[in-house]
């Protein structure tokens, strides 16, 4: 068996978990997405016609591996685009989307949910 060394991140990618001051930095070893739904439920998609902090249409309920993607294979560009970066350690550890979704707009300064 071969020892596993430590996760190496391209420069780009270091950047995107590098957090700002105030923050805890995220493990360098989960930089993948766990499919929190944080990302499809707090920000506006202007492609999707989404809102605010109101989830996506096309978001699934978790059943035990997160919550998925109904039209992944067609989703559009800007969720294709979108990258896993440090606000990941931020939200995806907290027990509910509602609650991932609040920190989210929370970090970025955007409205709360009502
Ligand atoms: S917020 Fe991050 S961990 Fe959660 S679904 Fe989006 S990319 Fe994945
Ligand atoms: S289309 Fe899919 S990836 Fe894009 S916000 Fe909706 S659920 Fe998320």
């Amino acid at each position: 068996m071969t020892a596993r060394g430590p996760l190496r991140l391209t420069p780009e990618a270091q950047a995107r978990f590098t957090h700002p001051p105030g923050y805890a930095p995220r493990s360098p070893v989960t930089t993948d997405c766990t499919a929190c739904g944080a990302c499809c439920a707090a920000p506006d998609i202007h492609a999707l016609h989404k809102p605010l902090g109101v989830p996506c249409t096309h978001l699934g309920p978790d059943q035990g591996c997160g919550h998925l993607c109904a039209i992944y294979a067609t989703r559009p560009g800007v969720c294709r685009s979108y990258q896993p970066d440090w606000v990941c350690g931020e939200v995806a550890p907290l027990p509910t989307l509602d609650a991932r979704t609040r920190r989210f707009l929370e970090i970025y300064g955007l409205q709360h949910l009502p």
